[in-house]
């Protein structure tokens, strides 16, 4: 690989504002861009408005230029791309790769996820009625490489596991969504939470349908609550305060191993990203999920009043 070739994206949905958990991952795809001389992209995953507001979108954004995580482009929404979804899902009709879905959540849930017999070929039956569209997996044994957690093996099971690639609602899905723009923006490497780990040998099979080659993968480990839960909104993790950028970036960096050396929280967000850059070590990643309380303990005391900047920079 060039070092130009390199292009990573931050692409979160807009649910409610980011916390320590999304940051973490931003920060990571943003470190690794940065020291592969590649650029960095955000896209706002806006494909839900049942789930998802504009206030959020906002505070997405504030809260990354807070922290100094600026991108090399416009940001991208994905609301202004249906065309783009819609000529990939005809595409994948095309190639006999997506079909028409009419069973229930509750019929699923009650048949071990499994479809009713001949779900698949009634397809074109249930152009009239409310149906999903799902895309055709093949039954594989998927083997890849992530980037940090090595050699990574997942069955894959047809039927059992199709991804939808259209609501019923009518709303384009995640897992065409994010292929697509993935595509089409040229991302060549994915940094992001570990929670999506395994969606991606269904991703990959979605790429070769759509004839594009994978990216490279790297997934990090999620941060947990006090309960061991993820840190999530549906789990109340508390909005970031934008207003403590730099004691946020140097947590974030602790849950990525970086070590911050004390007093570094209190420099601004683009000195601390130059610490960040310097010294990124895509090794110190921890591979297990880690507790914020762990992380509160680890963190160097910010409490000393050394002159700011003799130790860090
Ligand atoms: N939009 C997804 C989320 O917020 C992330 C997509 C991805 O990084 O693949 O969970």
């Amino acid at each position: 690989m060039t070092a130009q070739t390199y292009c990573g994206r931050f692409a979160p949905s807009p649910t409610g504002p980011l916390h320590l958990g999304s940051l973490v991952t931003a920060l990571a795809s943003y470190l690794e861009a940065r020291t592969h001389q590649g650029s960095w992209l955000i896209r706002i995953e806006d494909l839900d408005p049942l789930r998802e507001s504009s206030e959020a979108v906002d505070l997405i954004l504030h809260s990354l230029h807070a922290h100094g995580l600026e991108a090399d482009q416009p940001v991208r929404f994905q609301s202004q791309r249906h065309g783009a979804y819609a000529e990939a899902v005809q595409s994948l009709f095309a190639h006999h790769r997506a079909y028409r879905c009419g069973c229930s959540r509750t019929y699923l849930k009650a048949n071990d996820g499994r479809h009713s017999e001949a779900c698949r070929t009634r397809s074109a039956n249930l152009e009239d009625r409310p149906h999903a569209i799902r895309f055709a997996l093949s039954d594989e044994l998927s083997q890849w490489r992530d980037n940090l957690l090595g050699p990574q093996s997942q069955t894959v099971w047809s039927e059992l596991d199709d991804p939808v690639l259209v609501r019923k609602e009518g709303f384009y899905a995640y897992q065409l969504a994010v292929v697509v723009d993935d595509i089409d923006q040229g991302i060549t490497h994915v940094v992001r939470g570990s929670d999506l780990l395994e969606m991606t040998a269904q991703q990959q099979q979605i790429y070769q349908a759509l004839e594009a080659e994978p990216p490279a993968w790297l997934h990090i480990p999620v941060i947990l609550n006090s309960d061991g839960q993820k840190l999530s909104k549906q789990n109340h993790a508390p909005a970031l305060d934008d207003a403590e950028a730099g004691k946020n970036l140097t947590t974030a960096l602790t849950a990525l191993g970086q070590a911050p050396p004390k007093g570094l929280a209190r420099r601004s967000p683009a000195d601390i990203m130059t610490w960040a850059v310097s010294h990124w070590r895509r090794d110190r990643i921890p591979r297990e999920p880690q507790s914020v309380q762990g992380l509160r303990e680890r963190e160097p005391d910010q409490s000393q009043t050394d002159r700011p900047g003799t130790d860090v920079l």
